[in-house]
């Protein structure tokens, strides 16, 4: 089977990638072990992310908050926790940390605001809760996570989603708490590229934050969590908060995406996977690279994903230059990696 990926990847998706001017990586998944062990994978973004145009410092302090990210998840996981509490905890860090396009980082719509998605799902009970187009909320996955938990729905969006969290303690903070620096100079240059017609800097677009994970009693759950694309508008929602699009988890495989959120929605990315590897018996890293380096670089969609199945074999497909990501497993050893060719 390895094999055949290899075969896939080398010869069929290479050239259709060179074409589109992207990069092929797949992250080898370990070997079934023979119980279930505890797990969790967790991106902060694709794109084009390079040695050429990161600095040491930022390199760094993306290395350091992802790996914070990793070992507060499996503190969770480790004391018996839920893969539900474990992807919460693992987001807070995420979102509160300005390097990420969530919660704290995110990026600015065209009008100059923050308008945040999110979205988790629970494998085990195929329940699910997302929000979009929020803008007081200092963690939107918690408020997804209230959605499926404290309401008879699985989607609410903008005042009526606030309104919701409020009555049931989301911590709410003003649209100023949102503003950073670098994601408003984002917006100029991306506004500046299109009056002259240009297309948009491709570094001014990544950084959603995501997490997959499986915990002690086998449960598998996925969360995501973004600030959606620069420069959006007209009350525009990615795929992160569309169930099945940019999050999905069932009892066997959960996936969580970023990208280009317009192909993730129009392929259904993340149930696709789950489908592929369900009815096709496909591998989850088959099942996963077939979507992400194949049918999304036919479409010039650019993006990845991270994907876990209920054994804890997992797989980080993605076309782009670059993806920050990570892996921590029950040794507690925290692995992160960003470019394609480590
Ligand atoms: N998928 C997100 C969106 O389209 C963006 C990203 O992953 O960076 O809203």
């Amino acid at each position: 089977m390895r094999r055949m990926t290899r075969f896939f990847t080398l010869f069929l998706a290479a050239p259709l990638l060179a074409a589109a001017d992207a990069s092929v990586y797949a992250q080898a998944a370990p070997a079934s072990p023979a119980r279930a062990p505890f797990a969790l994978v967790l991106h902060g973004g694709a794109g084009t992310i390079s040695r050429a145009t990161m600095t040491p410092e930022l390199e760094k302090e993306y290395r350091a908050a992802l790996t914070q990210a990793l070992v507060a998840g499996h503190q969770v996981l480790a004391g018996g926790g839920s893969s539900l509490d474990a992807i919460e905890a693992a987001i807070h860090i995420m979102e509160d940390s300005p390097l990420f396009n969530a919660g704290k980082g995110a990026v600015f719509t065209s009008a100059g605001k923050n308008e945040l998605d999110a979205s988790i799902m629970d494998g085990s009970t195929l329940h699910a809760g997302s929000v979009a187009g929020v803008m007081h909320v200092r963690h939107p996955i918690s408020l997804a996570r209230l959605v499926m938990e404290k309401s008879p729905h699985v989607m609410m969006v903008g005042s009526g989603a606030e309104a919701f969290g409020q009555q049931n303690g989301v911590e709410l903070v003003p649209e100023s708490y949102f503003f950073t620096q670098r994601r408003w100079d984002d917006l100029q240059r991306v506004q500046a590229a299109e009056k002259k017609g240009d297309d948009a800097p491709r570094d001014a677009k990544f950084g959603t934050v995501g997490v997959v994970a499986l915990d002690r009693a086998g449960r598998l759950a996925a969360g995501t969590s973004t600030g959606g694309m620069t420069n959006k508008r007209w009350g525009r929602v990615g795929d992160a908060p569309i169930i099945g699009a940019g999050t999905y988890a069932n009892a066997r495989c959960a996936v969580s995406g970023t990208g280009h959120g317009e192909f993730f929605i129009r392929n259904n990315v993340a149930s696709d996977i789950c489908a592929r590897a369900e009815y096709l018996r496909e591998t989850l890293e088959q099942a996963a690279t077939h979507v992400v380096m194949d049918k999304l670089v036919r479409q010039g969609g650019e993006g990845g994903v991270i994907a876990m199945d209920d054994r804890g074999n997992w797989t980080m497909p993605f076309n782009s230059s670059g993806m920050y990501r990570g892996h921590i497993g029950e040794d507690g050893k925290p692995q992160v990696w960003i470019y394609r060719d480590e």
